[in-house]
Order: structure tokens, then sequence, then C-alpha cells
């Protein structure tokens, strides 16, 4: 018999992995694949799986169980041929941007977006000789910003945290009449609100970190279109690395299976918080795209055939920074979490956080005030919510 310390290591691996493929029963849930490489007893069927003449994982950088089988449900749920999952959104959006531009090319993307993209468009690209126009997109006409050069239009389904809807099916046309690609960023809306492939996008990104994964617990991005677009970002990532971890892609898995559930409550919730904060003496604004007030309204309504429009909403408060400061520090379970898209309803205040670096003429020229708060509306009983917010608002306020 063999030393302990090598039975140890000789049981319990591929050999009883391969044991279990070969029975007559199968796990309900996908495993945990953590493997970062795969063992073959053949030599031939290395060969084989290399040439691809048969089917088989190598090394998990290059392809993984877990990442392959939630990209499958992520190209399901947004009407694409593939997908691909990344270690984060930031991952997903810089590998896709970089995968479709090289020097001398040029973007044309909106002016306004997620911080950490805006930074990586602006002061990382032009490093490598590629120029970004920054414009209002929300109309969909990209016509005046092209140039011989340009090669891809980039834009978020609603922006944060003025939730502002562009027409996407307009810029769809206006891109691909100027032989350009579309890339949206469907963070905020999630395919069971709307799904840009349909409308035209060449490709659909995420921050899977937000809905996708929807419990606050991952870090992850994903990235969904035509076989051929993702197969070129794909083999960017393959070379850049930012892959989403095993554990990360069962977690991804098991929070879609209840993605149309979550982001049906979400926006019901979200529709009847910003009704009431409308109604509310001590909001100057709400910022909501389900709202008939919102500028974005008609474009939501026409384009979310879900008939649901997420669950983020902004407010101005009448009384600026120091009412927001004191709604803020009145909220009981309401807690201030710089992120979103948790079971959790939570408050962001964007001139503190996501916003905090901008220049405070710049930000309050974009309608980002001081005293705007962005709320994750999460999916608690909504006259909870609701009773929570009545109650700060009267506490910090009505004294005021
Ligand atoms: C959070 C976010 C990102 C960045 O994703 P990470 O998962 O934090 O890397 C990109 N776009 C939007 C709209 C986001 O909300």
């Amino acid at each position: 018999m063999k030393e302990l310390s090598t039975r140890l290591i000789h049981t319990g691996d591929a050999r009883f992995a391969a044991k279990i493929a070969k029975m007559k029963s199968l796990p309900e849930t996908m495993p945990i694949y953590h493997s970062s490489v795969f063992a073959f007893d053949n030599i031939d069927d290395v060969d084989a799986i290399y040439e691809k003449e048969a089917d088989g994982y190598i090394y998990s950088r290059i392809a993984a169980p877990n990442a392959d089988a939630v990209s499958e449900m992520i190209a399901s749920a947004d009407g694409g041929e593939k997908a691909v999952v990344f270690a984060s959104g930031m991952a997903a959006i810089t590998t896709t941007i970089l995968s479709f531009v090289g020097t001398g090319d040029h973007i044309i993307s909106s002016n306004v977006l997620y911080g950490g993209v805006r930074d990586f468009l602006e002061n990382e690209l032009p490093r490598f000789g590629v120029e970004v126009t920054f414009a209002d997109l929300a109309a969909g006409d990209i016509t005046a910003y092209a140039k011989p050069n340009t090669k891809l239009v980039y834009t978020e389904t609603i922006s944060n945290p003025l939730m502002e809807v562009p027409d996407l099916e307009k810029l769809a046309k206006s891109a691909h009449e100027n032989g350009l690609k579309l890339f949206v960023d469907n963070t905020f809306a999630t395919s069971i609100v709307v799904k840009p492939l349909n409308l035209g996008a060449d490709a659909v990104l995420y921050s899977a970190t937000k809905y996708l994964g929807g419990h606050s617990d991952i870090v992850a991005g994903a990235v969904a279109g035509k076989a051929e677009i993702i197969d070129r970002i794909k083999k960017s990532l393959v070379l850049y690395g930012g892959i989403a971890s095993p554990h990360d892609c069962w977690l991804l898995a098991r929070s879609l299976r209840t993605l149309d559930l979550r982001m049906k409550r979400h926006s019901e919730n979200a529709l009847k918080v910003a009704k009431f904060l409308e109604a509310h003496p001590k909001i100057e604004r709400v910022f909501y795209p389900g709202l008939e007030s919102s500028p974005s309204y008609e474009r939501a309504s026409r384009q979310f055939s879900s008939g649901l429009y997420g669950g983020m909403l902004s407010v101005d408060l009448k009384g600026g920074e120091e009412s927001a400061r004191k709604v803020v520090n009145a909220f009981e379970s309401i807690y201030l979490v710089p992120s979103l898209a948790g079971t959790a309803t939570t408050v962001s205040w964007s001139a503190k956080t996501s916003h905090r670096f901008f220049d405070r003429e710049e930000r309050l020229k974009a309608g980002i005030t001081d005293g705007q708060l962005r709320f994750s509306v999460g999916l608690e009983a909504v006259g909870d919510i609701i009773a929570e917010l009545s109650t700060a608002f009267a506490a910090a306020l009505d004294k005021a």
C-alpha cells in the first residue's frame, strides 16, 4: 500500500470525478468545478481536444465548466448567440472595448456613464492612441460625431444617477448606417426589463455584480451578443485574463434563476416608491423612467416592452445637502451603500460617492445636485419601504 501522504493526494481527485460522470444519476444542480486544470490519461485525447475534434477542458483561464454554464444562461436571457463572463463589470467592459479598437481609432460615447468606464475611456484609452468623443446620445443620432476612423458607439440603457434612457433602436440604426457597432451597458435594466440585442445593439454588457448577481456577494461581469462578436471578445479575455472564478460563476448562476422574479419585484416596488416620493412635500424632483413626468418616459415605455422600469431611482430633496444628510442619518434599515441591486433597499449619495471626484460645477451642470439621493429599491414588502421613508422624512425634515 502507498504511503498516507500519497494516498491523500491520489484519491478523491480526477479519478473520482470520472467515476461520478459514469454514474446513472446526475447532480440536480451544477457542481462547482474548482479545478484550475484538467487531467488526461491518454495522449490521443490531448491531441483531439487541442485540435477541437473532441470536447474537453484544458485550463480554466481558457474555458471552464461553471463559466460556460452561466454564460449559456446569460446568452439565453439576452437573446444572444453566445455570452462570456468576467471577473468584474470593468473587466467585461474594458476587454470588450479593447477587442474592437486599436491605435488611430475613435469611439463615440454617451456623456453620462458609470464613473469607472468614463475614466477608462477618457484617461486610459488615449495612452493607446484611441480617441473618444463624449456626447448626448439620448435622441439616438450619432451621424454628427462619426468620423472615418470611428469604430463603435457606447452607451448605457439607464444612466446613473439621473436614470435617462436613450433611444437604443435609433442609436443602433444610426450606428449601423455609419458602419459602426453599438455596445450597450444594460446593468441597471437587465434582460428582464429590456433586451438591447433585440433593439439592434451588437453587444450587451453587464456589471453582474449588480442585478444579475443581485445579492451583494459577488463581483462579476458579462457580455452577450452574436457568436462572431463574443468569439472575438473571448480571445482577448483568454489573453488579458480577467476570468470569473468557478465559485462566483456558480453563485451567479444561482442568482440568475430568480432574475425574472427579482426584477419584477424591484420594478413594481420602485414604481410605487417613485409615486410616493413624487407626491411628498419634501421632495423637489424624482428621477425614474417609469414616471410620466420623466423626460425618458416616452422612450422607456416604447422600448421596455416588459412594462418594467427597473429598481433604481434618484431624488432631489428640498433643502439640498443638509436635508440629505439628515434623512440618510434618520434611516433605520436603509443603509448607505455605494453600490446597488441587492435584495435590501439601500441609499447612495451620488455627490459624496460615485461622483465625489467630479468637478462640482460640472457635476451640477450635469444635474447631479448636492442633495441628490439615489435609491436601490429592494425586494421588501413595499409598504414597509414607504413607511420607513415616510418616518425618516418626518423625523429629519418636519422640524426644519
Ligand atoms: C458597477 C457598474 C460597472 C462596473 O462594474 P464592476 O462590477 O464594479 O466592475 C459598470 N457599469 C455600470 C452601469 C455599473 O453600475
